[in-house]
């Protein structure tokens, strides 16, 4: 197994493209052609975690967070980062971040912690939107099923919950090959007209290039004629935060209580208890007093969270209950579905979650 196996799988399914500006998710440290002994799998790098993963022969680290975020000038051991970035130098230990890419996306960490708390019929809190383009192409009508099929095999036409979706409309090209052409229909210096569909398609910017591959290989032109074309529209599946519901109403504090226990929370810091029952959750892994808005737009009765700031709890101002239970408290099963994703791919890969609490918060 090669680092860049698991590298391209965990990108297909969580694509770089998801990640925020701010972030550096993908591979830190490592060739991509690196045997890989075994991953450790954890929320945080340390240099606990380096050492567990030297003792369990592993050599490749995949965390949620990355170690380094912004450019590293010195090696020179005086912080933590640098520490652990040493330390995986000189032991050969490849360094792998899953982070923002995950949180996007709606099968990601906001997923798992929804699956904890039984929540239902889950949407996207902030639907991203620029990740999606269009795709116009003419084709002539002898060639219509060969090109489509080759668009729709390379992942174009996904909508939500729908695949194969396209739009095709008829009409008639006109060109006229001159020069060096070499044309598929038609003369040198004759004009053409033939009867052509228009097929239009939805395309993940991730999946650009791999359809625009498997539309020439399969269309019969010289040059193709297609427009690929950015669009506004929101992807419902990728974006911030979740909203969903519970099958029954729970009473509020005995819902804080359940959030409490799921989560092992040292602490949940919770706003005002404005009314007696819960049943439509939001909630957002990590640092998510950003999507407060969006919390209170979806009628939530209660946004679940962490890294609010004392006066952003003020904002919940009798619209819902917000519910701060800790970043790692809010983050930990991150690690579980990445070794559950990772097993279920790699039956014979060594994969092995961390047994160290990484979490830097201690409560009384
Ligand atoms: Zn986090």
């Amino acid at each position: 197994m090669q680092l860049q196996d698991i590298s391209h799988f965990l990108e297909a399914h969580y694509p770089l493209q998801l990640q925020e500006s701010y972030d550096n998710a993908g591979l830190i440290y490592g060739r991509p052609n690196l045997e890989i002994t075994g991953a450790l799998i954890s929320l945080d790098v340390t240099e606990a975690i380096v050492a567990e993963a030297i003792q369990s022969n592993c050599n490749l680290i995949i965390a949620h967070h990355p170690i380094v975020f912004k450019g590293l000038k010195r090696l020179n051991g005086k912080n933590y980062v640098e520490r652990v970035v040493e330390l995986c130098i000189q032991n050969g230990i490849a360094l792998y971040a899953i982070h923002t890419n995950l949180d996007n996306h709606s099968s990601g960490v906001n997923a798992k912690i929804a699956a904890k708390l039984g929540l239902q019929n889950c949407k996207v809190l902030r639907p991203m939107s620029g990740l999606l383009h269009k795709l116009e192409v003419y084709v002539p009508d002898t060639h219509f099923l060969k090109v489509d099929q080759a668009i729709l095999n390379a992942g174009a036409g996904q909508i939500g919950n729908y695949k194969d979706c396209h739009f095709r409309s008829a009409g008639t090209g006109t060109f006229m090959p001159t020069g060096k052409a070499q044309p598929h229909i038609g003369k040198l210096n004759h004009r053409e007209e033939v009867q052509e569909l228009k097929l239009e398609y939805v395309v993940e910017n991730h999946l650009r290039s791999a359809v625009l591959k498997a539309m020439a290989a399969a269309h019969p032109y010289e040059e193709v004629a297609f427009h690929l074309i950015p669009t506004q529209n929101v992807h419902q599946e990728r974006g911030a935060g979740l909203v969903g519901t519970l099958e029954q109403p729970v009473e509020t504090r005995a819902f804080l209580e359940q959030i409490k226990q799921t989560f092992g929370c040292g602490c949940v810091k919770h706003t005002a208890i404005i009314q007696p029952f819960i049943q439509t959750v939001a909630l957002c892994g990590g640092a998510g007093s950003f999507l407060l808005p969006d919390a209170i737009s979806a009628k939530a009765d209660i946004y679940i969270s962490s890294d609010f700031k004392y006066h952003e709890f003020f904002d919940a101002d009798g619209h819902l209950v917000i519910a701060d239970i800790g970043h790692y408290e809010s983050e930990q099963y991150t690690s579980e579905l990445l070794a559950e994703q990772l097993t279920e791919n790699f039956p014979n890969f060594a994969v092995r979650l961390t047994k160290l609490n990484t979490n830097p918060v201690n409560y009384l």
